[in-house]
């Protein structure tokens, strides 16, 4: 079978909440949508994961990350645009620098996927382009702090960036002597599986770095045949998989979802890393599952499955000098 291009795939995505509403037998009389949300950071959904949505459940938990609602324009206290301050933890513009021995790498504004609750719906980046002449900045930091022994890649999505500039950057990066790993967080093994190519795989893998790429899914419904296979071309050239999640009320706050999740990822060669605590970002309250809840069900995740299947429940804290573990066992 002759594969899409990954280019086509990616600008035939969808961008109109009347057409997905259409496409899924939905109407908007029990869906309120929301307008002037939508404006800022509209909707935006590939194809491949459109066919993972249940046709006609408004309550679909994958319909329920990407398409905007009434209550996203709904202020809540302690929700603000900027929860993590990320502004103030950037050396150069671009770069977080945050953790001790690592950095991350906002290398484009763009994603495959817009996801509702995330936390950089209000940056200001989020339509930018990747700018090159930004990493020169970038990467003369990283030169300069020995301290620094990972680079993370992120965005947005760096996965959305064509593979030349990717292996440009990633043979850069190489050149700096004191770096050790490369990670790469990317949604698009979910989302746009296509992506994943012998192509992109040689540029990941032609340098010393041993990469690391974290992928994100938060319910068992996204994972099908074409992200297993996907998942099956990194871990051939020895790239290793974790994946992180979110806590998402309404879409995976069960032990019997989240279980789902680790047994289906385990099955695709993914090993699960975080749970995350919903950040407080505006719009998003709507999604915020209580602490307490959480805590049970990480138990009921451990009563249910192995301990290396249970991801570690965290919550990032403005100042704290890593991720935040909520669960004390
Ligand atoms: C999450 C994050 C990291 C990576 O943290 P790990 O605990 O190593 O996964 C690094 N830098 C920033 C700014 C982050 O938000
Ligand atoms: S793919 Fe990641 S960065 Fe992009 S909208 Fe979704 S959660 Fe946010």
């Amino acid at each position: 079978m002759q594969q899409q291009n990954w280019r086509t795939i990616l600008q035939r995505s969808l961008r109109s909440p009347q057409l997905v509403i259409e496409k899924l037998g939905l109407t908007e009389a029990h869906l309120p949508l929301s307008m002037p949300v939508n404006d800022k950071f509209p909707l935006r959904v590939t194809g491949g994961f459109m066919n993972r949505i249940r046709r006609g459940d408004a309550n679909d938990p994958l319909l329920r990350q990407i398409l905007p609602l009434a209550a996203e324009a709904e202020d809540a206290e302690g929700y603000t645009v900027d929860p993590l301050s990320e502004h103030s933890t950037q050396p150069v513009p671009g770069l977080l620098h945050k953790y001790h021995g690592r950095a991350l790498l906002i290398v484009t504004g763009a994603c495959a996927i817009h996801c509702r609750y995330c936390f950089r719906r209000h940056f200001p980046y989020a339509d930018s382009n990747p700018a090159p002449q930004q990493w020169r900045q970038a990467i003369s930091y990283l030169r300069g702090d020995s301290s620094i022994n990972e680079i993370i890649l992120s965005g947005g999505d760096p996965l959305t960036l064509p593979d030349d500039k990717l292996r440009m950057l990633v043979s850069e990066l190489s050149s700096i002597p004191h770096l050790r790993r490369l990670r790469i967080h990317s949604r698009i093994p979910v989302v746009l599986p296509e992506r994943i190519d012998n192509n992109l795989a040689a540029v990941l893998t032609g340098t010393r770095f041993h990469p690391v790429m974290v992928v994100h899914a938060n319910h068992p419904n996204e994972i099908n045949e074409t992200v297993r296979y996907a998942i099956d071309k990194l871990r051939d050239n020895r790239i290793l998989i974790l994946n992180q999640s979110v806590l998402l009320r309404g879409i995976n706050d069960s032990v019997a979802v989240l279980s789902g999740l680790s047994e289906k990822l385990f099955d695709a060669g993914i090993m699960p890393y975080y749970l995350h605590m919903l950040d407080p970002v505006k719009g998003t309250a709507h999604f915020s599952v209580p602490e307490s809840d959480a805590l049970l069900i990480i138990k009921g995740l451990r009563e249910k499955l192995p301990g290396y299947l249970v991801p570690r429940l965290v919550r990032e804290v403005a100042g704290n000098p890593y991720k935040l573990p909520l669960d004390p066992a």
